[in-house]
Order: C-alpha cells, then sequence, then structure tokens
C-alpha cells in the first residue's frame, strides 16, 4: 500500500494498481500508471466528479479521455475498509469487493507541523490544523511567517513560492512587490493535461453572475488537427455586459503552457476583444483564443457567414471547416512528412484527405 511519496520508492511496475482519490494526484498517477503498460488501473472516488474543483465540463472531458484510455472508474462509491493481502482487498460502499496487488491512497496531505510544537512559540494553528496567516503571511507572532501548505488552501508549488516571495518581501522590506496576485493557475498534469485559472462556470451560475462562454475545441483548431488532439477543448467565461474575462479553462496537449495567455489576460483585466483584435501565430494552438472568443454562445461571426464552393449557401460545422481548410489551406503548401501527420489526424478525427 503507497501513499504519494512511498510511491515514488516503488522498485517493480505491479500488473495492476487500485488508486483511492479522483483527485489530481490520483488522476495524475492514473495517467502515468496507465501509460507505462499497467494492464490495469482503477480510480475509486467518493464523489461523483473527478476534480472536483475544476469546471465541470472540463472533468467530464477528463473522466472520458481516461477511460479511453483503459482506466476504469469506481464512483461515486467510498471505501469501507481494506484487508490486508496480498492481494489487498477494496470494500466498497455499494458492496463492490476489488482485489487489489498495488493500492495507492491519494486522499489529501497534511502539514508536518504538529511535531514541531509550535504552540511553545505562541503560533496558533486553525482547526484543520493549519497556520493561519495574514496577507503578508506573518502568522499571529508577527516575525514568525508560514507559506506553502502548512497555511492551507490548493496545495500547488506556484503557489507556495508566491508566498514565500511575499513573505521575504515583507520581512526584508524589499518593495519589489505588492502582494500576490489574485489570478492563481492551476495545471493537473494527466493525459491530456488541464489548467484553469478564475471563476468556474458552477461558480458563476451559484453567485448569479451574468456571464457568456466561449468554447473552440483542438480538433476545430489547424494545430489541433495537426497533431491528433481528441480531447482538447479551451473555455472562456466573459461577464455581461462588459464582457471581461471571468475563467479560463482548458484540456488538452500543452494546457499548462497555454493557460498563460489567458492568466495574463485576466490580469490585465482582459476583455473579449482583447482575443478577437490579437493575431495570433498560424497553425498554432494559441488560436483557440481568438476562436472561443469569437463563438462565445454561438455569436461566431466566420460560423454565419461560410460560404464555400459546392456546399454555398450551407453553413459547414467545425469539423468540416477544419477539413476544408486542410486541404486547401495547409496541404499545398507542406512537406510530405507533414501530408502524412495531416492524413493521420483526419483519420482520427474519422475522415480521409
Ligand atoms: C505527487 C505530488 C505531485 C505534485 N505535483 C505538483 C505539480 O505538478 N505542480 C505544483 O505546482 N505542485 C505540485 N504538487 C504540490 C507541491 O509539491 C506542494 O504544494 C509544494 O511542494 C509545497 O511547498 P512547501 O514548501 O509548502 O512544502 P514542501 O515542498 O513539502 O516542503 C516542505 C519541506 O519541509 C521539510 N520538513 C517537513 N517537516 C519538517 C520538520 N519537522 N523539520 C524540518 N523540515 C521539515 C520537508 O522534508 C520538505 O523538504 C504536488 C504534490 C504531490 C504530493
Amino acid at each position: 500500500m503507497y501513499d504519494s511519496d512511498t510511491i515514488l520508492r516503488m522498485e517493480r511496475l505491479p500488473h495492476s494498481l487500485t488508486i483511492v482519490g479522483g483527485g489530481a494526484i490520483g488522476c495524475e498517477y492514473a495517467c502515468l500508471f496507465k501509460v507505462l503498460g499497467l494492464e490495469e488501473v482503477r480510480v475509486i472516488n467518493a464523489g461523483g466528479r473527478i476534480l472536483p474543483f475544476a469546471d465541470d465540463e472540463i472533468s467530464n472531458m477528463l473522466r472520458e479521455a481516461m477511460e479511453s484510455l483503459g482506466i476504469e472508474f469506481h464512483m461515486p462509491d467510498p471505501v469501507e475498509n481494506v484487508v490486508a493481502g496480498p492481494p489487498l482487498t477494496v470494500h466498497l460502499n455499494s458492496g463492490k469487493r476489488l482485489l487489489a496487488e498495488a493500492l495507492l491512497v491519494t486522499l489529501g496531505r497534511r502539514g508536518n507541523v504538529a511535531a514541531l510544537k509550535l504552540e511553545n512559540a505562541g503560533v496558533r494553528l486553525d482547526d484543520q490544523g493549519h497556520l493561519s496567516v495574514n496577507d503578508r503571511f506573518q502568522t499571529n507572532v508577527p516575525h514568525i511567517y508560514a507559506a506553502g501548505d502548512v497555511i492551507g488552501g490548493y496545495a500547488l508549488s506556484s503557489m507556495a513560492m508566491e508566498q514565500a516571495r511575499m513573505a521575504m518581501v515583507h520581512a526584508f522590506d524589499l518593495k519589489y512587490k505588492s502582494g500576490v496576485s489574485p489570478f492563481l493557475p492551476i495545471g493537473v498534469w494527466t493525459i491530456p493535461e488541464i489548467s484553469m485559472v478564475g471563476e468556474t462556470e458552477p461558480e458563476l451560475r451559484a453567485k448569479g453572475v451574468p456571464h457568456v462562454v466561449g468554447r473552440w475545441r483542438y480538433d476545430a483548431n489547424p494545430r489541433g488537427v495537426l497533431i491528433g488532439e481528441r480531447w482538447g477543448l479551451l473555455k472562456l467565461l466573459f461577464s455581461l455586459p462588459d464582457e471581461k474575462l471571468l475563467g479560463v479553462h482548458m484540456i488538452g496537449d500543452n494546457a499548462c503552457e497555454l493557460i498563460a495567455a489567458g492568466l495574463v489576460g485576466m490580469t490585465l483585466e482582459a476583455t473579449c476583444s482583447t482575443f478577437i483584435e490579437t493575431c495570433f501565430n498560424y497553425p498554432s494552438l494559441s488560436d483557440l483564443y481568438k476562436y472561443a472568443a469569437y463563438e462565445r454562445d454561438g455569436q461566431n461571426p466566420a460560423r454565419r457567414r461560410v460560404r464555400i464552393g459546392r456546399r454555398a449557401g450551407t453553413i459547414l460545422s467545425h469539423r468540416e471547416l477544419t477539413i476544408y481548410a486542410m486541404r486547401k489551406t495547409i496541404l499545398p503548401k507542406c512537406s510530405l512528412a507533414a501530408i502524412m501527420r495531416c492524413a493521420s489526424a483526419a483519420s482520427a478525427i474519422g475522415t480521409t484527405l
């Protein structure tokens, strides 16, 4: 039986791995071990959705993508108990009994502060055992600072480093930074990757914030077609009526890099027209931003005006437009190798060139 630390010391690959927990670490390891060639990888999750913090559309797509890799899900179905083996027997709430050669438990991590006896220095912990801090990362004892996983919230290196920088700036009066950005990205290294910043659609709905959604799929983007990414999606959330960018959600190849355009956009208070006015490289995945902005709730002007060849007078779907673009725009300019990649991308979306 492993946790997210001891799994790094695994000496040989098992034939099968059962993972308890459908959060970021559970899903990342599930993808990793499946592509390492394990015959069976199972994820058991108490809730009905993996990555509950992510936008629901994105986490549902991730589940489909992981299932297509051959990963099996048992959810919503909490673990009742585990009986020692080998093999281990995992009893689920539904009455299912799973035999596990190897078990990885990813149900959250705790700060290792209890043994430090911080109370001797007067430092208080909250009910969850986290250190409480102010916006300069001072604990209730002003010359003792805390940053990273021990203060709770999302456990991410990027956030831990920003918080620690802010603490140092304050402690040494360095003045080069005034605070931690309110826009913090989350990256999940599943296959495919997921990344997000800002509000999710369910959060906006719950708060009653009027908004529009712009989506564009990788398989409707020429570069996405070339790389054959089936699962990619960029989803942008804009407020109404001012169309300010409120959230960016991505699944697909390089999502953890591509989120940067949205992240900087949110920091600089971008609106939908910021992306429409920007000229992106072609063919590039960055161009997803422009098309997702065009597409906000079906308002894509390009889509309304398309009239092509023998299909004059009809409105073409994204897929038809992509195939048209591949045939007319990319192929005549491409090397043989690129044409071969195009042909395999076309076969991935069920067509020929
Ligand atoms: C499997 C896994 C994958 C992850 N992937 C990502 C990712 O892709 N991207 C990302 O941004 N984040 C990721 N994270 C989260 C990230 O690792 C943490 O959020 C980040 O390391 C927090 O930094 P930290 O300095 O607060 O704590 P840590 O990095 O845990 O550092 C704490 C240090 O304190 C030491 N220590 C502990 N107790 C004591 C003690 N009593 N006395 C002295 N020293 C002590 C520890 O040995 C450790 O070196 C991942 C975490 C896990 C477990």
